[in-house]
């Protein structure tokens, strides 16, 4: 077990556990959000075949260099007719947009530019070869315009739709379970007994997880009970992909996800030098990857954003460019000084606003690791490089949330 660990070292080291990535066949109008698992080639030329990018006129370009010149008109090429008339010197066809462009032609006119009357247009402006798109400008049939571990974003289902797919193969949601540890815990809406407090976490946690491409499996509260845990975590082992705990991996007597991964499964890391979120380990149970993390609200939340997202979205696939995330990396000015950590990365809660051709971060909340609060009211964390203050006016690294 290596104890106290960077976040890059950390990262490396749950990666090298296996995860077995599944994939699937879905209908493409289900696969909105998901990872694509295979590399997706057109079908077709994209524009299929030449075609106006304007209402107008379909002329010769020799045709019409004066302003003024009258053309006959043999026709109209519509978006979707196939029976289209030829051009031939001193013709003009009507064409919309998207329409085919006639044989002959090689130039549009807009209708804006002409005038017509029965069977004759004048033209009043430029004849533009510019105005058709060729076929296949945008795509050749044949290409990968989306590579295997690419998100389907709106723009990517359409493009997938443009190549012709209706059925795409993606990544399969791992199923990920989500356990909350601590005898203080009570269900949200439940009345509270002295000393108790609200279960917060697994609420957040799952909805990282289906952020980024899993599926959680949420779990009834675990009492600080060794027996319980057991329980849980082998049904977790048995039926999910991985396992992520909150609470009880510190150093106290009562960490009790700590005492049994050093017991009974076994722990890859404890520790990582960063700030908040010091505590987590990784192991695995049973063979299943097994994030520990802390139980205080910000630090759970902040040890998924920086190092359970990049594994799992990584362990399934994805690209760096165009897979899931929670944030982006980003330079921004602060408005105020930041204290960093000894010997630890600070990723203190910062708003993050464009000011003129900045990203300009400022914080308001109180930082402390139980206020989740503090999560809401900003939309970034610093990314302050250990033993590192920062003064006002000075850029740093921060991550922008999504
Ligand atoms: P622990 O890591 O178990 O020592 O917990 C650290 C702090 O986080 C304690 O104040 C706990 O009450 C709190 N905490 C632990 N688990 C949760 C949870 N699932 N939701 C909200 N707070 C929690
Ligand atoms: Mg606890």
């Amino acid at each position: 077990m290596e104890k106290g660990v960077t976040l890059e070292r950390a990262l490396e080291i749950a990666l090298e556990c296996p995860f077995p990535r599944k994939t699937e066949s879905v209908l493409l109008e289900e696969a909105a959000g998901r990872l694509l698992a295979r590399d997706l080639a057109s079908k077709v030329d994209d524009p299929r075949f030449d075609n106006s990018a304007m209402d107008g006129w379909a002329v010769r370009e020799e045709d019409c260099l004066e302003i003024g010149t009258v053309l006959r008109i043999v026709g109209t090429s519509q978006a979707g007719s196939s029976a289209i008339p030829s051009v031939g010197k001193g013709e003009a066809c009507g064409i919309m947009t998207g329409a085919p462009l006639p044989e002959g032609a090689d130039a549009i006119v807009m209708i804006e530019d002409s005038a017509s009357e029965g069977k004759h247009v004048t033209i009043n402006g430029p004849a533009r070869p510019g105005y058709i798109r060729r076929q296949g400008e945008n795509l050749r049939e044949g290409s990968v315009a989306l590579e295997s571990g690419s998100l389907l974003t709106p723009a990517a289902a359409s493009l997938a739709a443009t190549m012709g797919h209706g059925e795409v193969e993606v990544v399969s949601m791992p199923r990920i379970a989500v356990i909350g540890v601590g005898d203080e815990l009570t269900p949200p809406g439940e009345p509270l007994s002295e000393g108790a407090i609200y279960e917060s976490n697994t609420y957040g946690l799952a909805s990282m997880v289906t952020m980024i491409g899993g599926a959680p499996k949420r779990y009834e509260i675990i009492q600080d009970n060794i027996d319980s845990l057991r329980e849980a975590l082998n049904e977790a082992a048995e039926t999910c992909d991985a396992i992520i705990t909150s609470g009880g991996v510190s150093m106290g007597s009562w960490d009790i996800v700590r005492g049994i991964m050093e017991q009974e499964g076994e722990i890859r890391f404890w520790r990582i030098m960063i700030r908040p979120g010091g505590p987590p380990l990784f192991g695995t149970w049973m063979g299943k990857p097994l994030f520990g993390l802390p139980g205080n609200p910000v630090s759970s939340h902040v040890v998924f954003t920086v190092l359970v997202a990049p594994w799992l979205s990584r362990s399934l696939g994805a690209n760096d460019h165009s897979g899931p995330r929670m944030g982006n990396r980003v330079r921004v000015v602060m408005e105020e000084p930041l204290k960093g950590a000894p010997g630890k990365l600070c990723m203190r809660r910062i708003s993050i606003r464009q000011d003129g051709d900045s990203l300009v971060g400022s914080t308001s909340t109180h930082q402390g690791s139980g206020n989740i609060h503090s999560m809401v009211a900003h939309n970034g964390l610093s990314l302050l490089p250990p033993d590192t203050d920062s003064k006002e006016g000075e850029t740093i690294d921060a991550l922008w949330l999504v």
